[in-house]
């Protein structure tokens, strides 16, 4: 059985290292524009209507989204407060009907 080289291993698993940590750093960045429903193709695959969506004669639809849209403003960032305001806007509907 060969032996394994404890240098070359070593070497090995930090250039395995520097390409997993490139990989997560890009991803971590397209994470912020680029939309979760679009897949490697630039196809979409999300289950709900959208402006950036053509359709396509071949499986899913297109997606046209430059990718510089930010969703992190568009998540719910504090969903508690939004449930009560949700209410009081209720409330005050039910009120306006009577
Ligand atoms: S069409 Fe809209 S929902 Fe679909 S991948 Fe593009 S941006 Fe996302």
């Amino acid at each position: 059985m060969q032996k394994i080289d404890p240098e070359a291993y070593r070497k090995r698993l930090e250039r395995m290292s520097a390409i997993f940590s490139e990989m997560v750093e890009h991803a971590d960045e397209q994470s912020l524009t680029r939309c979760p429903y679009k897949d490697r193709h630039d196809r979409c695959t999300a289950l709900f209507g959208c402006r950036h969506r053509r359709p396509s004669e071949e499986g899913l639809p297109h997606c046209v989204s430059d990718d510089k849209l930010d969703y992190r403003s568009a998540w719910e960032s504090a969903p508690a407060e939004a449930v009560d305001k949700m209410r009081d806007r209720l409330k005050k509907g039910r009120k306006n009907e009577q």
